[in-house]
């Protein structure tokens, strides 16, 4: 069956995937193929366990990343995880600048997050926000550089490295899909006072009500 993807990602010297190049063009294809869908929600229970692991490389799996695209643009979030659409599979999407400003445009299934070596860690404690947590901010140190290996759409194994604010995203979404949130990664005070935020903000896009 034809896939929509057209061709397969461009890799660098490193056997890094190149999530630089076309962006605005690979987006705006996704997202007008998709639909935008409800965001879920902390307390929903799809957020809080591992998800399944994606096994057919399909046009289901296609749509549903188009879907996800749709949705991360009416959000206007730089990163999305399926859970946070309700679906229980482990793929994200993101649209993410880095810490030189490049932004980087991609998915990536079945992630895994590389351990970095103690010495290389370098902790950045910018502030953290999550569609599913929305209006809350909080500071959360994470280091500034990460590296996923995993899928892409049809199955051809992809590692995605970036830094700054991008490494946070490679971090924030892979955690999304073994369950967890980044309030879960603060104290308990800090928790509770992002809880605090979100119960007094009101979303800019429309969510999921918990039951
Ligand atoms: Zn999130």
């Amino acid at each position: 069956m034809a896939s929509q993807q057209g061709t397969d990602q461009r890799v660098d010297e490193e056997g890094f995937v190149v999530d630089t190049e076309d962006c605005e063009e690979r987006e705006l294809a996704h997202r007008e193929r998709g639909t935008s869908r409800p965001i879920t929600v902390v307390g929903n229970p799809v957020l809080h366990k591992e998800c399944k692991d994606v096994t057919g490389f399909d046009d289901s799996l296609a749509a549903l990343v188009d879907d996800m695209f749709a949705s991360q643009r009416t959000a206007e979030g730089v990163g999305l995880a399926a859970n946070q659409i309700g679906v229980d599979l482990k793929v994200f999407v993101y649209d993410c600048p880095d810490d030189e400003g490049v932004r980087h445009v991609g998915a990536v299934c079945n992630p895994v997050l590389e351990e970095l070596p103690a010495e290389e860690r370098r902790l950045d404690d910018s502030n953290e926000g999550c569609l599913s947590v929305p209006t809350a901010y909080a500071s959360l140190a994470r280091p500034d550089y990460a590296v996923v290996r995993g899928q892409d759409l049809r199955g051809n194994p992809i590692k995605v490295r970036g830094t700054g604010y991008f490494a946070r995203c490679l971090q924030h979404e892979t955690d999304h899909l073994y369950g967890y949130l980044y309030i879960d990664r603060l104290s308990k005070r800090e928790r509770k006072d992002a809880l605090k935020q979100m119960a007094e903000g009101t979303p800019r896009y429309p969510v999921v009500a918990n039951d």
